[in-house]
């Protein structure tokens, strides 16, 4: 008998695919762009600490993480040579923390720059700092004209920019041309820039999918790889060119079996009873449910994988448990694991196809595998 991790739910974390999807990434882009690796949100669901020295091992030079928080927990779990983006930028109160910990910020709004220069003045070091523009997205990033940039840029005492980012909002997408937009306003900015005589080291506007679908306009000397890490490149939109990256999923999700157990014909199933078997049924309880991240809304749509074969949730999931069909093994008991996530036998379920289930996206369904759901990496 297979000895199994002793926990209800657990996560197995493939060091190795993260390994191999982090150098396919480098292939494709080529030796003379840097790889920064997204690893905010615990690394998709990964384990940020551990998915980071697997990194760091394959000779990553920069990580990315959202917050100042993300950023100390890295370096308190001792990845110091390594340089960290906080791409969330700063609050007033973190400003302390990114000093200490050498964290490097995205500055978002030149009112901002002025903070950092204060802050930077009072520790008497120049600080780095990569300035974002917003090319169209609405969402971060300072919508400033060139020359307010510059003027801005020009007065600051105690700041290096180090690096120009944007994030383009529809990389995937083959129907429009907003990408093609906002490189073109982010070149736009950047020429008057260098005019201004404003150079930035790092140029980076590109992730995941910019990378996969090879929009190579947009690479520069830096691209910020998340989802590839993690083997995932979002389907795209209209007539899309081939497809670069060959990454694969890391992580296989399980959930063990509390009970197994038949029910007749007409029992009902789980909270407001929407399942009403229509035969004799085996049926098994997993020991998961929406606090570890299986989505409500899979209730009566969503499959696992159970000795091999996909099979139906049956009913509503429960905070703590999923009910699913047995009917086609009597191989399972409790103890046993299913698979929630993963390859079993000749099923494979990937968190794209969850996805387009739970009506979601594949980010959702890797983030929103809970804390409580034990990460061991193999
Ligand atoms: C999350 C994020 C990324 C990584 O995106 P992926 O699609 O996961 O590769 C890159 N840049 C920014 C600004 C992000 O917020």
């Amino acid at each position: 008998m297979r000895v199994l991790p002793p926990f209800r739910s657990y996560v197995l974390v493939s060091r190795q695919q993260i390994a191999e999807n982090y150098r396919n990434v480098r292939q494709v882009v080529g030796a003379d762009v840097q790889v920064m690796c997204v690893v905010k949100a615990d690394a998709y669901g990964h384990g940020a600490l551990e998915v980071a020295r697997v990194l760091v091992g394959e000779g990553a030079g920069w990580l990315a993480v959202s917050s100042v928080d993300e950023g100390v927990q890295l370096r308190c779990g001792d990845i110091l040579e390594a340089r960290i983006l906080v791409m969330g930028g700063f609050l007033p109160d973190e400003g302390e923390a990114l000093v200490k910990h050498s964290l490097t910020p995205v500055i978002h709004s030149l009112e901002q720059l002025r903070q950092l220069d204060r802050l930077a003045s009072a520790t008497g070091r120049s600080l780095p700092f990569h300035l974002k523009i917003d090319s169209g997205m609405s969402r971060l990033g300072t919508r400033a004209g060139a020359r307010e940039i510059a003027a801005a840029l020009g007065a600051v005492r105690h700041l290096a920019l180090d690096g120009l980012m944007t994030h383009f909002a529809s990389a995937a997408d083959y129907t429009t041309t907003q990408t093609a937009d906002q490189l073109a306003y982010f070149h736009s900015i950047y020429a008057e820039l260098r005019q201004a005589g404003h150079e930035a080291k790092w140029l980076h506007t590109s992730s995941t999918n910019a990378i996969g679908y090879g929009r190579s306009a947009g690479w520069h000397n830096m691209v910020r790889a998340g989802h590839a890490l993690y083997g995932y490149v979002s389907p795209a939109r209209g007539e899309a060119p081939r497809q670069l990256l060959d990454v694969r999923p890391a992580l296989t999700w399980k959930a063990k079996l509390l009970a197994v157990k038949e029910i007749p014909e007409g029992a009902l199933v789980g909270y407001g009873g929407s399942f009403r078997a229509p035969r004799p049924m085996r049926i098994g309880v997993l020991g998961a449910g929406y606090a570890d991240g299986i989505f409500h809304r899979l209730s009566n749509r969503g499959k696992v994988i159970a000795d091999g074969k996909l099979t139906s949730i049956l009913g509503t999931v429960s905070m703590d448990l999923t009910t699913i069909d047995l009917s086609h093994t009597a191989r399972l008991g409790p103890g046993d694991a299913a698979t929630l996530l993963g390859v079993e036998g000749e099923a494979r379920l990937d968190a794209q196809q969850i996805a387009r289930v739970a009506g979601t996206i594949s980010y959702n369904i890797l983030c929103g595998i809970s804390a409580r759901v034990r990460r061991v990496y193999v």
